[in-house]
């Protein structure tokens, strides 16, 4: 490589995430790829001839990963719009029925989320993990700027819909993503299925697990709300088997469903046996807190996966849960809920855990040498910052944060 096409984009602060953040750092960058990550005097012994870019008061990071969106329900932000005190079985009757109103699919729709599409990109955000039911998330992930993962969600518990959706499932192109919906809402057959499939194709296996705490009721008593839900709408038919103890990442264990590959989203209502499963089998994490704050399904154990290991990714979910879509209040939130955890770790968790949660570790997540030149400078409030400061600033300044993306 020739030293001339080098450009070196350099920052009072450098944020590599996998290691200490750098003062009076930069990034070495050529042909999209980062060549080095060092100090900027450093970097100029190095690459004498490299065209310099300053960024002042300002910190480069990796750019942003969300690792739980619904593009597809943004039409429905009246939902979250004012604040909820009702059931979370409550809120799902209100999403279906609004979106029975509204529809789910057509212009309205295919432009709600398009314009959430583009304002996480503009935000920072690089990769989306898109959970859809209706498919146009296909229509939008090739124009992304960045990555978008389309997933297609399968979910049934009754056993008449089985047949079906695994019929559907075989008939699904190599090239789809699909994901299963909730322990609660389907059949366990049918996740084993995906989870086959996922794992035939090395796919990540996306589910939402121990969302509300009813999921952890019907899991160990085949009671609760969840289960009065699923009676009332006609799919409960006795094809769910209670287990009597344990949770749902115990659940999801004994179906065969938990390896590096699955990620398990929420992850509220897991036992500290459940926790030590999960890093046991390597499976991902992703939180979404703002969502959590929103349908008040409880707090997740962050400080508790950190020490077993477990980095969490971050995920906003949809607008019809959550008032407002950025990954930067959703750190903002942990940190408000979470004051034991480092504001370093939710960073990480913001980045690198998004990244090795989606399987992109080796690309994105971090400021490496043969990474995505993938960056954003970020200004920040002061010209003088301690490291402890700077990710005090990152984390718990939240959506006002004006990220500037840098060129690859
Ligand atoms: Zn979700």
């Amino acid at each position: 490589m020739v030293a001339a096409s080098v450009r070196i984009h350099c920052a009072p602060w450098v944020v590599p995430v996998c290691r200490p953040i750098i003062v009076s750092g930069g990034v070495a960058i050529a042909a999209g790829k980062i060549v080095a990550v060092d100090s900027l005097q450093r970097l100029q012994q190095q690459y004498p001839q490299a065209e310099l870019v300053t960024y002042p008061t300002s910190a480069l990071t990796p750019a942003l990963i969300n690792g739980h969106i619904h593009l597809e329900l943004s039409h429905l932000a009246e939902l979250a719009a004012v604040p909820f005190s009702g059931s979370f079985t409550g809120w799902i009757t209100r999403l279906l029925q609004l979106r029975e109103d509204l529809g789910a699919t057509g212009e309205l729709v295919e432009q709600a989320a398009l314009q959430v599409a583009n304002q996480q990109y503009a935000t920072g955000v690089s990769v989306l993990a898109d959970i859809g039911n209706t498919m146009i998330n296909q229509h939008f992930a090739g124009s992304f700027p960045g990555i978008l993962f389309p997933f297609k969600e399968y979910l049934g518990l009754a056993a008449f819909t089985l047949e079906k959706n695994v019929l559907r499932l075989q008939q699904e192109p190599v090239d789809a993503f699909c994901s299963g919906h909730a322990p609660y809402s389907t059949h366990a057959r049918l996740l084993q299925q995906l989870k086959a499939r996922a794992v035939s194709l090395d796919h990540v296996f996306p589910i939402h697990t121990a969302e509300p705490a009813a999921e952890g009721e019907m899991i160990r008593q085949g009671r609760g709300e969840l289960v009065d839900f699923v009676n009332q709408r006609g799919f409960w038919d006795g094809s769910f088997v209670a287990r009597g103890s344990g949770g749902s990442i115990n659940y999801l264990h004994d179906l065969g469903l938990l390896d590096a590959r699955t990620l398990c989203v929420h992850a509220v209502h897991v036992a500290a046996e459940e926790i030590r499963i999960l890093a046991g089998e390597g499976a991902k994490v992703c939180l979404c807190p703002g969502s959590n704050r929103f349908l008040s399904t409880g707090h997740a154990p962050v400080q508790q996966y950190l020490e077993n290991g477990i980095l969490p990714a971050l995920g906003t979910d949809s607008l019809a849960s959550n008032p407002e879509l950025s990954i930067w209040r959703e750190m903002q939130i942990l940190a408000e809920e979470h004051a034991e955890v480092d504001t370093a770790a939710i960073f990480a968790m913001a980045t690198l855990g998004g990244a090795e949660a989606l399987g992109l570790g080796n690309r994105l997540g971090t400021l490496e040498s043969g990474k995505d030149a993938d960056l954003l400078a970020i200004p920040l409030s002061q010209e003088k910052m301690t490291a402890a400061q700077v990710y005090d600033y990152l984390v718990t300044t939240g959506s006002r944060l004006q990220p500037l993306r840098i060129q690859r």
